[in-house]
Order: structure tokens, then C-alpha cells, then sequence
């Protein structure tokens, strides 16, 4: 994720003072975590930010969706087929599914007993599912999607627009559109099938694998194979220009732009397969079967760039530098996916080390002058009000230390251990951990055993203690 106006810093310093528009449903309490014997699945993961996304009791492996947009009435009809493998015997487990109306619910074909409770759909299957089965539960739902209000500010989920809609979940839109297990722990695959009136587009994830249209409305057939957590998947609409390429290795690219933006696009868009050669040179192979972008006009209340898997998505034309950063996350984020959003840090100090490693070898500043002159700041900045490994609560989740300081913390690695073993962990990271679920202790663990090298002190000090740290001595 990166902030508008892209390259401020203030900007998300200033929003922090709407952390008052608190979404309780998110944050407040821990939901019933109790699981296990008597066959109930827990209603939460126990997220340390946002302890009432997720569920538990069972891995979802596929979501099916097929959504029908009634652009004009901004109005959803959906029906999701979730399939998963129980990890106990489920006598009722939940999904988070937030706003929207629950029509039906089967489990493997049978009627089921179904309640919500804020946003958790408790299910009761006909039959108890046995620890090990896989199975699937079906939900027909409709309504107005609602979006959400973040604990920092930031509007999320399915976001109407004036001609469709932008639609990114970072960290738990997805439950405004689906009914979802909603946390980064369970990456499943996708396939979303989205109708709309002819001569809208609707994008999401992965490969377009059908496009047809019928009666005056036109069905896109999407197809995610690779693994995805829930916050990186997308359903956006709107009317869009259109440009299906590939780059010169081969990889298909699907680049969907308001004509509004077209014009401020074309510049920083022409980028991606130069960023994608360069960003596969230093991080090693891409980890998806396609890439691209999507650029809308302005959606309400958005006021960010979103690394949605294989198609980064833009309020707005974007800089250069923010398609660097919302690529480097097919990395760092989307395929090496943080364990919980306590690890937000391992997505947005990897992308926004790339920013300064990319400046660095393309004639602009190096990293180590970026680095100076954040250094500089005063003690009080928010760049120091609290560890990139330990935000504390929810509303710090985007804060400038996970982004800036995180990324000062790896410069600060690249010191230490040198440039020879720092891209090496650049590149080795994310492939030993490719398209898996990661966390900091992982993280630390791998550069020790990577450099043979005790550096216990440089993360303690930059990842997880509070107040400004001394320089590391390299
Ligand atoms: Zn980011």
C-alpha cells in the first residue's frame, strides 16, 4: 500500500487524527477464540491488530464467487462456494462476512442452520464435518455492499464509484463482497466470475480465462491458481480502456485504465515491464503467471495505491516510484505473506526499500542518502513513535515506522552484513518462502543462518524496541 499524495510523508502523518472514527466491529475485544472440543471452529485467528478477523477450525483451499453488478442500483448478487479441509471435527464453524443478506447455506449440498453475529455468518451443518474432510459450503447472498472505515481513517472494500466500483480490502474489505475467512494466515486459490452490463469491465485476480457476453450483459472469467490471501483480492468495475500484452519473457500483462486517467498514466504504466526485468533481477523470479495494473478515477474516500495481486490498483495516474513499490509487494507481501499484521512490516519496508534501491541504480539518490535524511528527524517524529514490529494497535498499522523505519531497519542490515549478502537475502527470502505465510522471528532466523552472523542486536534495536536506535557499526 502506499498513501496519496504518493511520495508525502505527511500525508498519512495527518491522517492519523481520524483515528477517532473508530470501526469497533474490527478491533474491539477478542472475539470467542475457543476451539477444539467441543466441535465449534473459533470465531477469530487472534490477529494481535485485529483480533476479530479470521476463523478457525478448518483451511480454505478455493473460493468460487460468481457476482452479477447492478452497476446503476450499485446492487450484488452473489453466490460463494468455499471449499476447505476441516483441521477438526466442525459441528458449526464461522466466515466473516460483513453487511449484505445471507439468502441460503449449504454445506456439501445439504441445507444448513445459519446465524450472523456482527460480521461472523456462524454456520451449523446438516451433518458434522469430521476432522480431515474437505468440504464445501455454499452461500447465495445479496444487498448493497457497504464499505468499511479503518481504525487510521482509510475507506476499504467494495467502494462505489460513478461508474462501477473500486473494490481493494486491505486488511479486511474482502468480507463486504464475499463471505471470506479474512485474515493473511489462509491463502487459498480464486476463480470469480463477474457480470455486468455490456460495455463495463469487471477485473479481478489472475488470468481473464472467459469473456462472454449475453442478453446485454457481458460475464469476465478470472482464475487466481496461485495461493492469495483474502485482502489482495479484487472485483473492480467501472469502464476501462483496456491493453492486453506481454512482456518480452512471456508474461501477460492486463493494464485497465479510466480514460479520465489515461493520459497521466501512460507515462509511469510504460514502466512496469522495465520495473518487472529489474525487479526480477534483484528479488528473483516473479511469483505469479501474470501482472499489470488497474488505474481507476478518483473513488471516494481512497486515498492509497494497493498491491492487489497481479494487478496493482490505483486511485489515480501513479508515480513511478508507487508502481515500484505496489510490484516489489508481489514479492514481499502477496507471495511471502505476513503470518499475522503484526509483520505488516515485512511487505511495506521490503516496498519501500525498493523505491530506495530502484532511485539508487536508476541516477537518483542513493539509499544511504535516504536513509541520512530520515535518520535526521527529531526524536518526536512518528517515524520514531513506536517499533515497525510491534505497531501496538490497529490504527498504527500503516504508520510511518512500518514503512520508513522498516526500511531503515534493512539498510542498516546492508551495512552490517555488506551488499554481497544483503542481495542474497533479498533474493533467498522470498524464494524460501514463496507463495508461504512468514512472520519476524522467520525473518531474523533466515539472515542469521544466510550470514552465519549473530544479529540479534540490529533487529531488537530497529524491528522491535521502541525510540530512536543508535546506528548499527558496519
Ligand atoms: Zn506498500
Amino acid at each position: 500500500m502506499t498513501r496519496l499524495p504518493f511520495r508525502a510523508r505527511d500525508g498519512r502523518r495527518a491522517r492519523g487524527v481520524l483515528a477517532s472514527v473508530l470501526l469497533p466491529v474490527l478491533v474491539a475485544g477478542t472475539a470467542c477464540s475457543s476451539s477444539g472440543g467441543d466441535g465449534t471452529g473459533a470465531q477469530s485467528v487472534g490477529d494481535p491488530l485485529f483480533p476479530r478477523l479470521g476463523n478457525g477450525g478448518y483451511d480454505v483451499r478455493h473460493y468460487a464467487l460468481r457476482l452479477d453488478y447492478d452497476v446503476e442500483n450499485r446492487r450484488l448478487d452473489g453466490a460463494a462456494t468455499v471449499t476447505a479441509k476441516a483441521g477438526q471435527d466442525l459441528r458449526s464453524f464461522s466466515l466473516d462476512l460483513s453487511g449484505l443478506t445471507v439468502r441460503t447455506v449449504t454445506v456439501d449440498g445439504r441445507k444448513a442452520e445459519v446465524r450472523r453475529e456482527r460480521n461472523k455468518l456462524i454456520v451449523r451443518p446438516a451433518r458434522e464435518v469430521a476432522k480431515g474432510a474437505t468440504f464445501r459450503t455454499a452461500v447465495a447472498y445479496d444487498g448493497r455492499p457497504r464499505t468499511l472505515t479503518d481504525p487510521d481513517g482509510s475507506t476499504e472494500g467494495w467502494v462505489p464509484t460513478d461508474d462501477g466500483a473500486f473494490v481493494v480490502g486491505e486488511p479486511a474489505g474482502a468480507m463486504t463482497w464475499f463471505p471470506v475467512n479474512n485474515h493473511p494466515g489462509d491463502k487459498a486459490a480464486y476463480d470469480v466470475r463477474i457480470t455486468v452490463p455490456r460495455g463495463w469491465t469487471a477485473i479481478s485476480n489472475g488470468e481473464l480465462r472467459d469473456e462472454r457476453t449475453r442478453g446485454g450483459r457481458t460475464t469476465f472469467a478470472w482464475r487466481s491458481a496461485e495461493p492469495m490471501a483474502s485482502y489482495l483480492a479484487t472485483a473492480t468495475i467501472g469502464k476501462f480502456e483496456v491493453d492486453r500484452s506481454r512482456t518480452k519473457s512471456g508474461l501477460p500483462l492486463y493494464v485497465a485504465v479510466d480514460p479520465r486517467e489515461a493520459a497521466k498514466s501512460r507515462k509511469p504504466l510504460a514502466t512496469i515491464p522495465e520495473v518487472l526485468e529489474w525487479e526480477t533481477g534483484v528479488f528473483g523470479p516473479y511469483p505469479f503467471s501474470s501482472s499489470g495494473a488497474v488505474v481507476d478515477h478518483e473513488p471516494k474516500g481512497v486515498d492509497y495505491a494497493l498491491e492487489v495481486q497481479t494487478k496493482p490498483s490505483y486511485p489515480e495516474a501513479p508515480e513511478e516510484s508507487t508502481v515500484v513499490h505496489e510490484m516489489a509487494h508481489e514479492w514481499f507481501g502477496n507471495s511471502v505473506t505476513p503470518k499475522t499484521w503484526r509483520d505488516m512490516w515485512l511487505n511495506e519496508g521490503f516496498a519501500t526499500y525498493a523505491e530506495w534501491l530502484w532511485q539508487e541504480q536508476h541516477g537518483g539518490d542513493s539509499a544511504q542518502k535516504t536513509f541520512d535524511e530520515l535518520y535526521a528527524t527529531d526524536e518526536d517524529e512518528d517515524l520514531w513513535a513506536f517499533p515497525p514490529g510491534d505497531p501496538g494497535k490497529a490504527e498504527n498499522v500503516s504508520g510511518d515506522p512500518v514503512y520508513d523505519r522498516a526500511a531503515m531497519a534493512l539498510h542498516q542490515l546492508r551495512g552490517t552484513v555488506g551488499d554481497r549478502a544483503f542481495f542474497r537475502i533479498l533474493k533467498e527470502w522470498p524464494a524460501e518462502y514463496r507463495h508461504r505465510n512468514a512472520d519476524a522471528a522467520d525473518f531474523f532466523a533466515f539472515c542469521e543462518k544466510l550470514t552465519g552472523r549473530e544479529l540479534d542486536q540490529l533487529f531488537t534495536a530497529w524491528i522491535e524496541k521502541d525510540g530512536k536506535p543508535e546506528k548499527a557499526r558496519s
